[in-house]
């Protein structure tokens, strides 16, 4: 029986960084498809989860892992 794919559970991120333009902050979203893999940061993921969701990518969202921030 194949392993079960625990390791990006208790992962706070990926290693990639976001592939935005000129963006490369840490990775919180990881789109799936079959010709390819694209990693967001929280930011980006959220902009582009609607498109990358209609285009058939499978989204593992860790955004919920992301510290909030002191609001200025
Ligand atoms: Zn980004």
């Amino acid at each position: 029986m194949a392993q079960a794919p625990v390791d990006i559970v208790d992962r706070p991120m990926f290693r990639e960084r976001c592939g935005a333009k000129r963006c490369g902050a840490h990775s919180y979203v990881k789109a799936e498809r079959a010709d390819t893999d694209l990693y967001f940061c929280a930011h980006h993921g959220t902009q582009f989860m609607d498109g990358l969701v209609m285009h058939g990518f499978t989204i593992t969202d860790l955004r919920d892992t992301v510290l909030p921030q002191v609001q200025g």
